[in-house]
This record gives C-alpha cells, structure tokens and sequence, in this order.
C-alpha cells in the first residue's frame, strides 16, 4: 500500500486544531476519510468521486393520522455509492434524523461493507418521526407511503433497505410487502432483517451483538485478558446493547452498567443480563426501574472504571470534551459514529484500543447480506451455519486490520478506512468511469 508518512505530522491530526472542531457526523466521517486518503495518497479525482454520494431523495410522506388529520413526513434515501455491488443500509425512523446524518450513515455503510468483505455499496435512509409516539397502523403508512416514494430506488439488484434506529422486523416486512405488491410478485431480497417466517435469517437480529462480541473477543485476546476477567460497561439496551451485554455475560465477564434512554444502572458487582432483558420485556421496552444497579447518567457510565466499554446507543457519546475522561481499555463501537473525530487522537494517545464501528458493528450488515443470499436462492441455513460464518468473517476482518494497524502504526480506525477506501477504489479503477 503507497503510504505517506508525512499525514502524521499534518496539523489535524497531532493537534486537534479548529479543523476538528466540527463534530457532526458527516464531519467525523469525513476526517477520517481524509486521512486514510492522505495515507493513501489517493488523487483528488477519485477522492471527489468517493467524497459525493450517487444519489440522496427527499420524499414528503403525507398519511391520515389516527385523528382524521393529514400529517406530513419527511422522508431520506442517501445511496453514496454502489461500486462494489447493490447498496445496502438500514432505515431509521427518528424525530431528528436529517439529511446530513443519513449522508455520514450512508458513507459507512460504503466502508462497512468494504471492511468486512461483503459485495454491496452503501446507503441509508432515514423518516423524521418519533415512532414511539405513533400508532401501529401509523407507522404502517408511514413505511407504505416512504417504499412507494423510493420504489426507483429500491430493488433487490438495486439497493436494499435493512432495519436500524426505530424500526424492526414488522417495518421491513411492510416494505417486503409494499415493494412486491408493485412488482406484481414476492421479492424477499428487496430488503433484509425480515421476520423468519417471511425469508428473514436465523441469527440476523442478534448478529450485530454477535459481531460487536466477536472482535471485543479477539481484542482482549490480543492483549492477553481473559473474557471472564473482564468488566464491561454498555451505553444502550437496544438490540445491540442488550445482546452484547448477554453474549459478554455468558463469556463471564461481569457486566457493571448498562443503561436506556431512562439513564444508566451501575452494580459493580455485576447486573444479572438474563433478568435486566427479561425486566426490559415486560416494562414496555425501558430499564425505567430497574433496581439491580444504582442511578448514574449516560455520561457517567462512559467514564466508568471497566475494561471494556461499549457505546451502542447514538452518533457522538465521546468527542473531545469526555474523551481524556474514558477509562476502559476496548472501546467496541456497537453504534454508528459514538466517537467523534475530535476525540481519535486523545483516545489513542491514551492507549485505548478502539474498534471502529465500521468493523465492530458489521455482523448486522453480514448477517443481511447472507440473508439476501439465502432468499435468492430460496434455501435456508441453520443457525449454526450463520454463526459460524459469521464469526469467521468478523474474524478475520479483525485480524486482517489488526496486522494492518501493528505494521503501519496506525490505529484500528485508520487501518479500516486506508483498507476500505483502497477496495473501493481499485474495483473502481477496473470498471472505469462509464459516460
Ligand atoms: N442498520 C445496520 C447498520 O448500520 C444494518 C444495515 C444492513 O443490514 O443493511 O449496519
């Protein structure tokens, strides 16, 4: 790989100057891209080309609310790029989802997808709503109407929705089944994430803990800590923080917070999971109560004592302000975008591994693109097989990047983008510029 050395000593990246300021998360991401860029030496054409997304949609999406009144939403499809194959990425629903987040979701989901080696491009989309204060049959309509508005942009060869913030399987089996009512036939492989029963996967809603487990797994390995030694913190008990927190619990490691947008529970003990997810079962979804832990905030939890810390609510939990707080050895990015760019270095200089989140939450993307797999082929795997692929992708992808990292002296991060960012553009390079 053409390696410019001379980027470690540009300005942006030793001092955190004003550059850095901007903690946006399409800024973030496009830090990062720069540098990796820098690293790469890549030319300014191709840095422009990888720098646009292809296409991003606005829709209004009016439907007749519970009370007979016209409502309007607004509606996002970012696709940033489809070199590597159909795009993929998921859809969120969340009252200040904007343009400008789905473009920085949509750019990972790109590198994403590089990093673990999976033959899609990336894209995101998003509805501005607050899905937890809308009715079953609202939301309904709200995904109806948002599919029928991006029926040119979707397609199973085309671009492939997936669930994320807000939605869930019932969300993707209305688009499933919006998509197919236009097709005039059933088209599974339009999106993924769908329940079982309708040609979703075995070990797809859980793949992302799994993922987020199997390279915080493989780092504690590489610095000879024992699973079952560890303690670990985890911002979110969403899907992907609350089987992080099982599969880490069942490896034995205690798990001393974890926490909801009710705020954070701290035992330090360790919070018995299995009793926490059944609490959050039959509480309406919210830790709102939970007694096994005392009342800390979010903040608080991020500058925990642990060993393993897990951010896997929202985009910017650790930026320059908390970064020089954290206390965790592994940070495993469970979210998309947790840290801003601001807070790299400092993370660094402090000698925290971080697993970016474009290589630690990746088995979502996996597990969807096997799912794809096995619905065009109409032939369904066991749970076991997913898991064992699965396990062995995320695997290897973390040691493919950590050799990167170890011979360049670069960090996780680094290494994900200069790989991604060279796949992309080499497969770009081979297919030329058509026009
Ligand atoms: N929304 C998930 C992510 O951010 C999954 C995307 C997918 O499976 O397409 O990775």
């Amino acid at each position: 790989m053409p390696y410019n050395k001379d980027v470690f000593n540009t300005p942006y990246y030793k001092e955190p100057g004003p550059k850095l300021d901007k903690d946006s998360p399409f800024e973030s991401m496009m830090e990062r891209f720069r540098f990796a860029a820098e690293l790469l030496e890549l030319d300014e054409g191709m840095f422009n080309y990888l720098a646009s997304p292809v296409k991003q949609v606005t829709v209004s999406i009016p439907i007749v609310s519970d009370d007979g009144q016209i409502k309007v939403y607004e509606g996002y499809r970012v696709v940033h790029d489809n070199v590597l194959g159909p795009s993929k990425g998921g859809l969120r629903f969340a009252p200040d989802v904007n343009i400008d987040e789905v473009k920085a979701l949509a750019a990972w989901m790109t590198w994403k997808c590089a990093v673990v080696n999976v033959p899609f491009g990336g894209a995101k989309g998003g509805v501005r709503c607050n899905p937890r204060e809308m009715s079953q049959r609202e939301l309904e309509h709200v995904t109806r109407r948002y599919t029928s508005e991006m029926l040119d942009v979707f397609g199973p060869d085309q671009d492939i929705p997936a669930p994320d913030m807000g939605t869930n399987e019932q969300v993707m089996a209305w688009i499933m089944d919006t998509y197919s009512m236009h097709s005039r036939q059933t088209e599974t492989a339009v999106v993924t994430g769908k329940p079982i029963i309708l040609g979703g996967s075995r070990g797809r809603k859980e793949a992302t803990g799994r993922g987020v487990v199997t390279v915080t797994l493989a780092a504690l390995n590489k610095m000879g800590i024992m699973p079952g030694k560890t303690s670990v913190a985890i911002q979110g008990f969403g899907n992907v923080g609350s089987i992080s927190a099982k599969l880490m619990y069942e490896q034995g490691a205690k798990i001393i917070a974890i926490s909801d947008v009710s705020g954070a529970y701290y035992n330090k003990k360790g919070i018995n999971i299995p009793e926490a997810i059944a609490y959050v079962e039959k509480n309406s979804g919210t830790l709102e109560g939970f007694t096994d832990g005392d009342k800390i905030t979010n903040a608080e939890l991020l500058e925990l004592d642990c060993d393993v810390l897990i951010p896997a609510a929202k985009e910017d939990q650790i930026d320059r302000k908390n970064a020089a707080n954290i206390k965790a050895k592994i940070i495993a990015e469970g979210a998309n975008g947790p840290v801003t760019a601001s807070a790299d270095s400092i993370l660094d200089d402090a000698g925290i591994l971080v697993i970016p989140d474009i290589l630690a939450n990746a088995g979502g993307v996996t597990v969807s693109y096997f799912e794809w797999v096995q619905d065009r082929q109409g032939y369904f795997w066991t749970e076991e097989r997913v898991n064992r692929r699965l396990n062995r992708m995320m695997r290897d992808a973390f040691q493919l990047l950590y050799d990167e990292k170890e011979k360049y002296n670069i960090t996780l991060r680094q290494a994900a983008y200069v790989y991604a960012i060279q796949k992309v553009s080499n497969t770009l390079r081979l297919r030329g510029i058509y026009g």
